[in-house]
């Protein structure tokens, strides 16, 4: 048996279980949702009223509901008060991060005590487990103050280097500046962000229903990551000798929070090839955030995800390169060397990090470059719309041909066929090995 519900603020949840988990008011409001017939329910969402969209499945059976606060049926309110404590927000169970596991276990055996010791800390996991679990039994209240008309809103939490989520609130939407620079950072990226998804794809917010947009900063001691949740950012300071912190690069803030895009949308699985993929729609949305904020064409872009987070060295630069997959860090001591294939034929099979997803994203980014540089100006606008549009089509289990033949017919949709984007579009994906058809 499994509920799905949005609402909450626009928070998308899931709760797996059996009855028998359920307190016995909310199995009945399953069984009541189960019966009702969905030409009852009300459908029409205000747009200031909070909105409920539930899915019930008891393994015969799918329903799916849709009310707001006013048509919410009584006997469905306990069914809509347990899943609003008890629901996991909608990751399929995982956190986004912005450094792959693999740099982290280089980071376990540097030659550097102070980075071993830091990385080693961060590892074990356990600060991530309790910042979840933390966050899962704070949050549902707080999140859900949806912006319906469109706006901001932005909150800024002090986690003060433990690992409790959110944290101490200390900046709202419109609050003064405040001393703290990722705190101004994290407030700043996060409204480019939004702007961005705004501005040039008329969407509001992650959910495109308004969702708040929360940020941790000073999350863990010396903590060497972000990471999405599902409900709200986390940023850590960085050990300060590979790491500084993660609030800085506006591609890595615009990444994680595209992750939340991806999750509202195609909600592309985070294993193997649709996790690639995942990973590669939030790199590129994060890199076209950077871009348009600086307003870079494609060939004054520098193309580098994470390059403002790294302490920078003779041997790494940045955490991916869109330009050449594979040479953002080469024969590092700390972090190893960049495994991102840029061609098909060196696909990464193995188990490790999902199945490759931060490893094999370099095909598709690397596609996306070649398309970029084919079609030329500034990326947001034309390569950029047709990325979005092509995520707005893709469903869990796409894999890297779907992405490839939507973008070719996306391509055509919006610029026309034969023309220009399209055959820098099919030729792209043909440089990196895969047939747009
Ligand atoms: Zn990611």
């Amino acid at each position: 048996m499994f509920v799905e519900s949005g609402g909450f603020g626009g928070l998308r949840k899931r709760y797996e279980g059996t009855d028998a988990d359920l307190p016995r008011s909310a199995c009945a409001g399953l069984k009541a949702a189960l019966a009702l017939r969905p030409a009852k329910a009300g459908s029409a969402c205000g747009r200031d009223v909070i909105c409920y969209h539930l899915i019930v499945n008891d393994g015969e059976k799918r329903q799916e509901l849709f009310f707001d606060e006013m048509t919410l049926p009584r006997e469905l309110a306990p069914l809509v008060r347990f899943l609003s404590k008890k629901a996991r927000p909608f990751t399929g169970g995982h956190l986004c991060h912005i450094v792959p596991p693999f740099i982290l276990e280089k980071m376990a055996v540097s030659p550097d005590p102070q980075v071993r010791r830091f990385a080693l800390a961060n590892l074990s996991a356990s600060a991530e487990a309790r910042a979840v679990r933390r966050t899962l039994a704070a949050l549902p209240a707080m999140s859900a103050i949806p912006s319906p008309e469109g706006r901001k809103h932005r909150l800024i939490y002090d986690a003060k280097h433990r690992d409790v989520l959110p944290g101490r609130l200390i900046r709202s939407e419109g609050g003064p500046r405040l001393k703290d620079a990722a705190a101004n950072e994290a407030y700043d990226h996060s409204g480019a962000t939004y702007d961005f998804y705004s501005k040039l794809f008329g969407r509001n917010s992650l959910d495109d229903r308004g969702m708040a947009l929360i940020s941790s900063v000073h999350v863990g001691a010396g903590y060497s990551n972000a990471f999405w949740n599902g409900e709200q950012m986390a940023y850590g300071d960085g050990d300060g000798k590979v790491f500084v912190r993660f609030t800085k690069s506006l591609d890595v803030v615009g990444h994680e929070l595209s992750h939340g895009v991806v999750t509202h949308t195609a909600n592309l699985d985070y294993q193997d090839e649709p996790g690639a993929l995942n990973e590669h729609f939030a790199d590129v949305m994060g890199i076209l955030v950077k871009q348009w904020r600086k307003k870079q064409d494609v060939k004054k872009a520098d193309w580098l995800v994470g390059a403002d987070i790294l302490v920078k060295t003779s041997t790494r630069r940045a955490l991916r390169s869109f330009a050449a997959p594979g040479t953002a860090y080469r024969d590092d001591p700390d972090i190893g060397s960049d495994p991102q294939p840029a061609h098909i034929r060196d696909i990464y099979k193995g188990p490790e990090d999902y199945g490759g997803v931060h490893i094999n994203s370099g095909i598709p980014n690397h596609a996306f470059y070649l398309a970029a540089m084919g079609i030329g100006g500034r990326a947001w606008e034309r390569t950029g719309l047709i990325w979005y549009q092509t995520l707005l089509a893709l469903t869990p289990r796409s894999r890297f041909q779907d992405a490839a033949r939507t973008s070719f017919q996306k391509a055509g949709q919006l610029f026309g066929s034969g023309g220009r984007e399209q055959t820098a579009v099919r030729a792209a994906w043909k440089k990196v090995g895969i047939d747009h058809r």
